[in-house]
């Protein structure tokens, strides 16, 4: 993220360039992308779309002109979820698809995340090669006659055709879904509509100032759509984030479904179903949950570092059935690599209606557990030094952990819950993340973590 300069901090993060526009993000930036990408990947043919915010078109212009300056044609689709970009990015032949948007964040952020030919987003290799590009200044600048050609039209009917020919709904849902003002607003209607369901939209009209709700879905922004699901005695209410590629549930009861649980039991359901497939990926924040309502069906779990792009090319490595973030988003790579809001709303319809359950049915087989977080102050210089030296020291306050893993912080798994240390990707804080089997559990955990850190972090500023 490009949010703390004082961390001289990367252009590109986990997911592609983000930061505040025209004070991180400039339009001279988004050129610069643009033309850095093309002569990177010598791309020919570029999909760009946006989502709903101010800033979008502004961007769109100024990253147009930078890969139509070194000979892309551009195919502009106006606005549409980033799954329907990396989508139509492979389905269309394309060779780079740039999708302008900051996900969940507030509105005065905006930002790029870049997709190869195969519908993948960029990784770190690929990202810093760009960045490279950029900081050197050597773009490959095209003569005047052979500058690119940019045409302008919405292609998502492929992607609502996909979705209708792989996806078939045999009961009415009384559906309610919250669109946030966000790039959902005209597909999730319409498709859920066309699947058969009873659909009402709300915040459905596209405002890049998300005056409804936040644009990140979760219990507190989803107290509206919980209401009127309650209310309307709707069987599920559905909420995307500003992008769409996370979604969040409301169950018939109207209460906001734990988007670890619901996670948890989809992976469980998807290594039932599985054949020879038995892996499913998440990071590593996620529940313990998963590990025992996946491990409980005979399935494996890979865990990975915090990001959409991370959990993506583990599935593709481990040939995974299915992967997650507890965040809301979901890989389904029968259909593509990037988490689709849409999809997965429709394929846990579909998952409900196979099984003949609600919502809080299908949920409640997975076990209650307690989540603690601590934040500890540490300046941005220490931070890291604090989380390595944590790795060394931890084991010794936990010697009977299970495993120690460094994919992304520290984190160890315990008898009765796990520890995760990382620094903050923004801010001076070392961020502690604690579960436990019982509440007690936890702050137990907690409770022999936080001086060490403390401690640690301390020794550093001095
Ligand atoms: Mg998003």
């Amino acid at each position: 993220m490009l949010v703390n300069k004082s961390l001289k901090a990367k252009l590109f993060g986990s997911s592609g360039v983000r930061g505040v526009v025209n004070v991180d993000l400039t339009p001279i930036l988004a050129t610069k992308i643009g033309l850095a990408v093309v002569t990177f990947s010598k791309a020919k043919k570029v999909l760009v779309a946006r989502d709903t915010r101010v800033s979008g078109l502004m961007l769109e212009n100024a990253l147009v002109s930078g890969l139509l300056a070194v000979g892309a044609t551009v195919h502009c689709l106006g606005t549409v979820p980033t799954p329907v970009l990396a989508y139509l990015t492979r389905k269309l032949g394309a060779d780079s698809g740039l999708m302008i948007t900051a996900s969940h964040n507030p509105p005065q952020y905006n930002g790029i995340k870049i997709f190869g030919a195969n519908g993948l987003a960029y990784g770190d290799e690929s990202q810093d090669k760009v960045e490279k590009i950029i900081e050197n200044g050597s773009f490959g600048l095209t003569v005047w006659r052979n500058i690119g050609e940019a045409v302008y039209f919405n292609e998502s009917s492929h992607y609502v055709d996909l979705i209708q020919k792989k996806v078939k709904l045999h009961k009415k849902w009384h559906v309610i879904v919250d669109l946030g003002c966000g790039a959902t607003y005209n597909l999730a209607p319409t498709i859920l509509k066309n699947l058969g369901c009873k659909a009402t939209a709300i915040n459905a009209q596209p405002d890049g100032f998300f005056p409804a709700r936040s644009s990140e879905p979760n219990e507190e922004s989803l107290e509206l759509l919980a209401r009127i699901v309650r209310e309307l005695k709707a069987d599920v209410g559905i909420a995307y984030d500003g992008d769409g590629d996370r979604v969040a549930f409301i169950n018939e009861k109207g209460e906001f479904a734990n988007l670890d649980h619901v996670l948890a039991a989809y992976a469980a359901y998807a290594i039932q179903k599985s054949g020879k497939r038995r892996t499913v990926v998440t990071n590593v924040e996620a529940s313990m949950c998963f590990e025992k309502m996946v491990e409980a069906h005979g399935g494996k779990v890979v865990r990975t570092k915090v990001g959409d792009v991370y959990v993506a090319e583990a599935m593709r490595r481990h040939e995974a059935v299915f992967g997650g973030e507890p965040c809301g988003a979901w890989i389904h790579p029968k259909f593509h690599y990037c988490p689709d809001g849409i999809l997965s709303s429709v394929m846990l319809l579909k998952v409900l209606e196979e099984k003949g359950e609600l919502l809080s049915e299908f949920i409640s087989k997975v076990p209650r557990y307690s989540t603690l977080r601590e934040n500890i102050v540490c300046k941005n210089q220490a931070k890291r030094k604090v989380v390595e030296r944590t790795g060394e020291q931890l084991k010794t306050v936990f010697p009977k952990y299970k495993e120690y893993s460094t994919v992304d912080g520290i984190r160890l798994a315990l008898q009765n819950g796990w520890i995760l240390v990382r620094a903050s990707g923004t801010e001076p804080l070392v961020r502690l993340t604690v579960e436990g089997e019982s509440l007690k559990a936890a702050k137990e955990i907690m409770a022999r973590g936080v001086p060490l850190v403390r401690k640690l972090a301390g020794d550093l500023e001095k």
